[in-house]
């Protein structure tokens, strides 16, 4: 559960009315609830007590570092899928030991910096990866801690750009062909297998996946251990979905009981890779209205909020619902709500039964806390929203908004391409 609702007829984020925010920063912005993110930290962690564990919060959800900063005080790590992850959460004080580094295209200079920082381990997707990774920690006199993470190619359900265990995903290596890299990095000098790890997709709403997953890497520990090959992790990744409309994913709790009752006795440390099911619902993107625009097929509502700050209608036809502001008595009509993007597919929600919005009007886009800022961008030449964090009756702007003047930062017109 969350911490948006009404009161005295306002959208609040706590004690905190969302107008008071937009008139204090602008729009359009992110506001996400601190209560809120401890809650969903604390559900995560409640069934895993006592199990020995270490769950690494998967920075692309969301990289904020009031919000990754709040991760690491509770204890969570992070499963970093670049160098510009690795440094954020390094910056917000997660400790290497506790970072797990997974993603199909390393380059060398994100493999020497993990190496450097000496993270717990990376997860190998490929066998020239793994020669590689051997190679730059030889250079660097060091063992690289690997697991190979494994595409069990089990069907998450989900929507096809977010699935990763399948077969025809670039991710992970196929279990077959699992044997034989572990067998290849046993031999390797400056490499250390460590774990295995397996990550089948996003927005998961059944536990049966994963537990298919896990059951099929069973399969291959055994197979591993008559090649006297062994490991401390086993990674289960990420993936539990949440609720956007009514979808009922697994409670945390639940998901915790199938996945340990279908691990039990196998005597490895648990490492989790949650993202979405963390931040998802600690946040909401806030938006005015700038016009009503109505053709003879459609009513469009047009925001000051677009594809750029949240592209998750655009790229998934993902659905977030849409509260007003003021919850007063007025009719509905059914609209698109579209940004100012040039682009046909810049839209927060179509064909949406929405309570009637009058330009100036201000709106919530609700569970947009993780793959909301991550995913933003200047396209159009905007810079990006503000991140605000809610405490209660307080609230800080923990991301300023972009300015002008930062969508030149790093740009130079050299005088040669300057005609005379
Ligand atoms: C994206 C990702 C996650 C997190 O996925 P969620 O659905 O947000 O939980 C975890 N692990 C890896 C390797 C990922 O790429």
């Amino acid at each position: 559960m969350h911490d948006f609702d009404y009161k005295d007829g306002r959208l609040c984020c706590g004690d905190v009315p969302l107008a008071d925010i937009a008139q204090a920063v602008g729009t359009p912005f992110y506001c996400y609830s601190l209560p809120t993110l401890r809650r969903h930290i604390q559900a995560f962690e409640e069934p895993l007590a006592g199990v020995e564990h270490q769950t690494c919060f998967a920075m692309k959800a969301n990289a904020n570092l009031a919000v990754v900063s709040v991760m690491a005080r509770h204890g969570l790590g992070a499963d970093v899928v670049s160098g510009g992850e690795l440094y954020l959460a390094l910056r917000a004080g997660i400790p290497a030991s506790k970072i797990v580094y997974s993603g199909v295209g390393k380059t060398d200079s994100e493999i020497d910096m993990a190496l450097s920082a000496g993270i717990m381990m990376f997860n190998i997707e490929s066998g020239e990866e793994l020669e590689v990774i051997n190679a730059r920690a030889g250079v660097m006199g060091k063992r690289a801690p690997i697991a190979i993470r494994v595409n069990p190619d089990v069907d998450p359900r989900t929507h096809p750009y977010i699935s990763t265990g399948m077969q025809k995903n670039k991710f992970g290596i196929a279990l077959e062909a699992s044997l034989e890299q572990y067998l290849k990095a046993k031999e390797m000098p400056h490499v250390e297998i460590v774990g295995i790890d397996c990550h089948i997709g996003s927005q998961l709403t059944e536990v049966e996946p994963f537990i298919d997953a896990v059951e099929r890497l069973k399969v291959l520990i055994e197979r591993l251990s008559r090649h006297g090959i062994s490991f401390r992790y086993l990674d289960l990744g990420g993936g539990l979905g949440i609720t956007y409309a009514n979808e009922e994913p697994p409670h945390p709790s639940a998901y915790a009981r199938a996945i340990l009752e279908a691990v039990g006795g196998l005597g490895l440390k648990l490492v989790f890779e949650p993202g979405r099911v963390i931040v998802g619902n600690t946040g909401v993107l806030v938006t005015r209205v700038q016009y009503r625009k109505q053709t003879p097929k459609k009513t469009f509502i047009i925001v000051d909020a677009g594809m750029n700050d949240l592209i998750r209608p655009a790229l998934y036809d993902a659905w977030h619902d849409i509260k007003p502001e003021q919850m007063r008595a007025r009719d509905t009509e059914q609209v698109d709500v579209v940004g100012p993007i040039c682009e046909s597919s810049d839209f927060l929600a179509r064909d949406r039964v929405l309570p009637v919005f009058s330009r100036g009007d201000l709106m919530a886009v609700m569970s947009a806390g993780a793959y909301g800022f991550t995913m933003s961008s200047t396209y159009n030449a905007r810079p990006r929203p503000a991140e605000v964090m809610v405490d209660e009756s307080r609230y800080f702007v923990v991301t300023q908004r972009q300015r002008y003047e930062d969508l030149l930062s790093g740009q130079h017109v050299p005088e040669e391409i300057m005609g005379r």
